[in-house]
């Protein structure tokens, strides 16, 4: 059972990171997954006073605040137009709307959890996060960063023009995925992350022939299913209760050669 000694409503970040500096306090997010554990804490640090829950955009980036909720993500219009539905798509499937209105992006990402739909999605993205000490890094980067006491303060993705799809395998709706890929192209990139291997997601680029047929829209299927071979068994996937190690690599090249597919059909048309 979590036990929460003292509640903090946090004036500023600043402040917030000075007690998240003490290894027994907490920063909260939505709670949801905090509420799952077995710990005590001792100060317990709230955010939600800090207009830290907005999507803002301006002409080249989305900067999604850490409290944002998954719901506001699943429902932004301007970022499932941008992303293709995307965004949407990798959310809507997580428990239910009461459960989507509650959890955030930040505990989400700060969070690195290997089933993570979020994180697979906004890892085929050009996206960085913004942390209060450590400063703007990469996702991809950030991924593969040890846990440390800082504070992720919000999400940035940049606008850079590219197609997108997400696609993720669940044994019944709404129980943690099997696997999760997202797949996006553009003129200078095509980025494939898989993730619920089940470890993190991971982020590899494409080839580059098939990434510049498939933005055209002329990629052969099997240029696209070689594609996917190829990529999938660089992937490595391990067992556990949900599904066993042959099943998610062979999930991994059909959900691959899905996306692309996907992506090829729209390719040509901007
Ligand atoms: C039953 C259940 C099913 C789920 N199914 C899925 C699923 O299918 N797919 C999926 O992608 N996710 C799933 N999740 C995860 C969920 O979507 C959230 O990612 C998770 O609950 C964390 O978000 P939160 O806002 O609740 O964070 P919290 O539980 O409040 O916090 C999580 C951790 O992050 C830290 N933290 C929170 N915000 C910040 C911040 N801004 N800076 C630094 N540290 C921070 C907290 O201290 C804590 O250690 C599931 C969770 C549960 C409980």
């Amino acid at each position: 059972m979590l036990k929460i000694k003292e509640y903090v409503k946090a004036e500023s970040l600043e402040q917030a990171y000075e007690l998240n500096q003490k290894r027994t306090n907490c920063i909260l997010g939505g709670m949801l997954w905090l509420k799952m554990s077995n710990r005590n804490v001792q100060k317990a640090i709230d955010l939600s006073g800090l207009g830290l829950d907005q999507i803002e955009e301006t002409e080249d980036e989305f900067r999604i605040g850490c409290m944002t909720t998954l719901r506001e993500l699943e429902c932004h219009e301007a970022l499932n137009e941008w992303s293709d539905g995307a965004v949407k798509d990798a959310v809507s499937d997580i428990v239910g709307v009461q459960f989507r209105n509650l959890a955030t992006i930040g505990g989400s990402i700060f969070g690195r959890y290997g089933f993570s739909d979020v994180l697979t999605v906004f890892l085929a993205m050009d996206s960085y996060v913004e942390l209060h000490k450590g400063g703007i890094i990469p996702l991809h980067e950030f991924a593969q960063m040890k846990r440390d006491n800082d504070i992720l303060v919000r999400v940035i993705v940049k606008k850079d023009q590219k197609d997108f799809v997400y696609l993720s395998h669940r044994n019944s709706k709404t129980d943690f995925p099997v696997l999760t890929c997202a797949v996006s192209v553009d003129e200078t990139e095509g980025w494939i992350s898989v993730g619920a291997r089940p470890q993190k997601a991971v982020r590899m680029s494409m080839t580059e022939e098939v990434r510049k047929k498939v933005e055209q829209g002329v990629c052969s299927e099997e240029e696209m299913k070689k594609e996917a071979e190829d990529i999938s068994a660089q992937i490595k996937t391990d067992s556990n209760m949900r599904a066993g190690k042959e099943y998610r690599s062979h999930l991994a090249k059909v959900l691959i050669r899905r996306s692309l597919e996907r992506l090829n059909a729209k390719g040509g048309d901007q």
